[in-house]
């Protein structure tokens, strides 16, 4: 399989080719298809696979499919991480797969001021990828809402439960819409993290790499 056979809109494939990615991954390979047909999907798959385009690139399709001008105050995409570093990355990654069509990508993690953050949301955002502590602290201040979003990442759901996220995941899963679709990424699965995702996800489908 090349990633011109999987459907992915003009825009993707430009940024594919100048990255000068051909072949996609296994994990690309078995999630793109579905998400692009708005499935909800549950992958046991670590860091280095090629993960974060197999998210990445379907929804930056849908945004393509389905322009609308940024929310004020909310977003459209909201992507869950449980690390600064690992939320920086995946902000970068999109910006990357998403540098010939127009979107706005911003990030938010706690330990820096949250000031400026407050205002890049009230500015309107397409794509979020934030924290869970510092996405609440938004929220409580009124900076931000989740009802606006389309599509709902949750990633490395292993590392958010040892970093003891669960009870902030709660939280922000009765504030999303339920109307929305679903992806939960997790390096490994045992019973407490497949409970969790259930809560979150609606009829996924299920890879594995
Ligand atoms: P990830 O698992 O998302 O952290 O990705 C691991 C690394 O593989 C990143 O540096 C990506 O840019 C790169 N990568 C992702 N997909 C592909 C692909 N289809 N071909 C070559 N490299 C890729």
């Amino acid at each position: 399989t090349k990633f011109t056979d999987l459907g992915l809109a003009e825009p993707l494939i430009k940024a594919l080719a100048s990255k000068g990615y051909e072949n996609p991954t296994p994990i690309q390979v078995q999630s793109i298809p579905p998400l692009l047909e708005g499935r909800d999907l549950c992958g046991i798959a670590q860091t280095g696979t090629g993960k974060t385009a197999a998210f990445a690139l379907p929804s930056l399709d849908y945004f393509h499919k389905n322009p609308k001008p940024s929310p004020l105050g909310s977003c459209r995409m909201l992507v869950l991480s449980p690390t600064r570093e690992l939320a920086s990355q995946i902000a970068a990654s999109f910006r990357e797969y998403g540098r010939f069509m127009r979107l706005s990508v911003e990030t938010v993690f706690g330990g820096v001021p949250i000031g400026k953050q407050i205002n890049r949301m009230k500015a309107g955002v397409d794509i979020l990828v934030a924290t869970p502590g510092r996405l609440l602290d938004l929220i409580e201040q009124r900076a931000l809402h989740l009802r606006d979003v389309e599509i709902f990442v949750l990633d490395e759901a292993d590392q958010m439960m040892d970093l003891g996220f669960i009870v902030p995941l709660k939280r922000i899963d009765k504030m999303l819409p339920t109307k929305r679709q679903s992806l939960f990424f997790s390096a490994t699965m045992p019973k407490a993290i497949s409970e969790l995702g259930d809560r979150f996800l609606r009829d996924p489908v299920k890879v594995s790499v």
